[in-house]
């Protein structure tokens, strides 16, 4: 039975809000909002959601599940099957989604309409989902702009930075400079503050590149604990220099996943192994500057039903629950007595969601102030079937679009 079609479907009491101020709210508003029960049916739809999701009357999405309306794309254009959709999944999780930004597969016609996503597991007994979107049209043509402004002037002014960070080690090194201790002090300030700007511009430029287009995941087939291990372990020599201790497959400290579920030997998964490393090796330095010597930090790798489930756990300065809900935005940084002495551009974890988003996944994190933090990565998982078959086609150079990603 079509849900675009008017009239082919008896509408069941509809579970509108009944307070007319908040019906007259969300019958007005340009966002749509969405309310699913525990099992992912829609109960109600108000008009914007209607015509977002190309829908003909609410009516007509009451008590459908939520996947036959929410079909989203992924970045090389391909509608994304259930297990990866990342709004599916954290509707089917009771997860919480913040201003996700996806691109919709609206109606029938399946028009293309760049949304922002939120989701709101509500602790009611229906177990309620609310989600609210928006079109984000006009604001992603106006971030491109400004997207390629950044990258045009982190470029400009990399080389000239590079060049004040050259001369100031020069007249810092005594071999070439002759210097007295005041102005040591003040060259030592100066270079710091010029080391941190040069990794403000790389940083810059490394977000700006997936943002502007040009840069595109390169998928390959992969063993995923293989992969993730050979990556962590580049790590243990800054780790052993941090004083850190490091494990690697290890379910300690245990969550209620890791305690409850057999660690899988073989997992695979299709993503881009730059990525891969880029976002292993965020989150791990990440680890070693926010845990204090002594501590301890682990990574491990789980077949998590269709997907893969990587975290990186450390036992360091955690993060508040104020903090928690911000820090992949663009240049979060916690401010606290324990932060500010560490250097950082607050770019780091917003390149790791965007990566990971770019590969069909999500990230998120888990910690208590002072109680160490889990960060998870969870990606679309594969069958050690279509592996082979993707490996095939990969060696022989033939993976093309139609492989790219689809698990059937
Ligand atoms: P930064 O360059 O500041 O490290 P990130 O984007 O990587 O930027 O991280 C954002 C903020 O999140 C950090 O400033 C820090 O406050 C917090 N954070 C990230 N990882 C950890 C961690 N493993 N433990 C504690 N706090 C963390």
């Amino acid at each position: 039975m079509s849900l675009f079609n008017r009239n082919k479907q008896p509408a069941p009491a509809s579970a509108a809000p009944r307070n007319s101020l908040a019906e007259l709210a969300l019958a007005t508003i340009n966002d749509g909002v969405l309310i699913l029960n525990r099992a992912g049916q829609i109960q109600y739809a108000n008009p914007a959601a209607v015509s977002m999701l190309g829908l003909n009357a609410a009516e007509n999405a009451i008590g459908f599940d939520a996947s036959l309306v929410l079909k989203i794309e992924s970045q090389e254009g391909r509608e994304l099957p259930e297990n990866e959709n990342q709004i599916l999944q954290a509707i089917r999780a009771g997860q919480a989604l913040d201003s996700y930004k996806v691109c919709l597969l609206s109606g029938a016609a399946k028009k293309r309409i760049p949304i922002s996503i939120s989701l709101i597991p509500v602790n009611n007994s229906d177990g309620s989902r609310i989600i609210t979107f928006r079109d984000i049209t006009r604001e992603l043509a106006e971030e491109g702009e400004q997207t390629e402004f950044i990258s045009t002037a982190s470029h400009e002014m990399r080389t000239p930075v590079a060049s004040i960070e050259g001369y100031l080690s020069l007249a810092l090194n005594p071999q070439t400079a002759t210097i007295d201790e005041r102005a040591r002090t003040y060259l030592n300030s100066a270079h710091a503050s010029a080391k941190h700007l040069g990794q403000l511009f790389r940083d810059l430029l490394d977000v700006t590149k997936l943002d502007d287009g040009h840069l595109r995941p390169h998928f390959q087939p992969v063993e995923m604990l293989g992969l993730v291990k050979q990556i962590s372990d580049e790590y243990r020599v800054p780790i052993g220099n941090a004083k850190l201790n490091y494990q690697f497959g290890s379910l300690e400290p245990t969550n209620a996943l890791g305690a409850s579920r057999r660690l899988d030997q073989v997992v695979y998964g299709y993503v881009d192994v730059n990525f891969m490393r880029e976002i292993m090796g965020n989150l791990i330095d990440n680890a070693i500057k926010y845990t204090p010597a002594g501590g301890s930090i682990y990574v491990n790798v789980l077949g998590d039903g269709d997907r893969v489930l990587i975290n990186v756990t450390d036992t360091g300065m955690g993060i508040s629950s104020d903090d928690l809900i911000h820090i992949f935005q663009k240049f979060y940084r916690a401010d606290n007595s324990d932060t500010r002495t560490i250097g950082g551009t607050g770019l780091g974890l917003y390149l790791v969601k965007q990566r990971v988003e770019a590969m069909g996944g999500r990230v998120w994190a888990e910690s208590a102030f002072g109680e160490g933090s889990t960060f998870y990565v969870s990606l679309p998982r594969i069958t050690g079937e279509e592996y082979e078959k993707r490996m095939i086609a990969y060696n022989n150079g033939m993976a093309n679009n139609t492989l790219q990603g689809g698990t059937q």
